[in-house]
């Protein structure tokens, strides 16, 4: 009985059709993606639009617990691998970056409620306590009294006259970064902010090795989020092996444990990813790996690919995105 059995799982897993079954599964569970929370985000040196206020992440986290099971990020993936069931509108928090802020606002709300959150953490920051690359360019691009850019790429000069032009010019810079990596990413920000005449922004907004541990101990998952995010589909194969490993090293050293996650930096490019990408996720040993591809977790999704959505500002909207995604309806 067992050869035609194999047989027909192996046109099944040939044919897609096992692929085609998770989609059409019920959703089951839904990933929120959180990056910074703060006590005003419009006074924020990182913010590039994610950061919430304290005020909104409170009342997000208690609609969580009044209308939705919250669940951890090892219980999706026993899920979505096949594994015990999940409660029905089961959710997960996820935090990508590693900003100090998950630590003094985020954490005491969590905790309060007693909701379970995964942190993505970006290990160059944590070892240097430098702010991401993406923040400093955001914020010197925000902030420059310069009148025009030259991007030292390709020499082409850019007008900073106004808001659209300042975008273009930022979209340009925010490119050039994803596609690099560690010190020669550093230099390329350097040189921004030189010729913007822009002081960096001082290091105090990054998480510590110590409060790093101290997010694990109280009860909640650290992942990797690589070394110097960058967009990983736009660096070469060595390079997103060095961030990959290099990043799941550096945290289990520090942790003295076991790092089984990882999320997709998503910095300006698009894809985020390829199967080069996961496949050095896989070999690395991790076991699951989150996209910002926005949508629900269903039973048999792929691990490696594991969709999350944005956690929208206004109550109602988040509440509506949520309802949507646990319809199948993209949002
Ligand atoms: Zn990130």
């Amino acid at each position: 009985m067992s050869k035609p059995k194999n047989w027909i799982k192996k046109t099944l897993v040939q044919s897609g059709s096992l692929r085609l079954a998770a989609h059409l599964a019920k959703p089951s569970a839904v990933m929120l993606m959180y990056h910074s929370v703060v006590e005003n985000p419009q006074l924020t040196e990182n913010s590039i639009g994610t950061s919430k206020s304290s005020a909104v992440f409170e009342a997000h986290i208690r609609m969580l617990v009044q209308r939705f099971t919250p669940v951890s990020l090892d219980q999706v993936v026993e899920f979505a691998g096949g594994g015990k069931e999940l409660p029905p509108r089961s959710v997960a928090v996820t935090f990508d970056d590693g900003f100090l802020d998950n630590l003094e606002f985020a954490l005491p709300i969590l905790n309060r409620y007693s909701v379970p959150a995964t942190f993505y953490i970006m290990v160059d920051a944590v070892e240097t306590g430098t702010t991401p690359w993406y923040c400093r360019i955001n914020f010197a691009f925000r902030t420059t009294r310069k009148r025009t850019w030259t991007d030292p790429e390709d020499s082409h000069v850019y007008k900073l006259e106004n808001p659209q032009d300042r975008k273009s010019a930022l979209t340009v810079a925010w490119g050039a970064g994803a596609r690099k990596t560690g010190a020669v990413q550093a230099e390329l920000v350097r040189q921004i902010e030189e010729s913007l005449e822009v002081e960096p922004i001082p290091n105090r907004l990054m998480l510590s090795w110590d409060q790093v541990r101290a997010l694990k101990k109280a009860g909640h998952i650290i992942g990797g989020h690589t070394l110097s995010h960058p967009n990983l589909a736009h660096v070469t194969e060595q390079e997103a092996r060095a961030e990959i490993v290099g990043c799941k090293q550096r945290l289990e050293q520090e942790l003295g444990a076991p790092v089984e996650h990882f999320s997709y930096p998503h910095p300006a490019l698009n894809p985020q990813c390829t199967e080069q990408t996961v496949e050095i996720t896989r070999q690395a040993g991790f076991k699951s790996a989150v996209l910002t591809t926005c949508g629900p977790v269903r039973r048999g999704d792929e691990p490696f690919r594991l969709k999350r959505i944005y956690a929208a500002n206004d109550l109602d909207q988040w509440l509506w995105n949520l309802n949507l995604t646990f319809l199948g309806r993209s949002i």
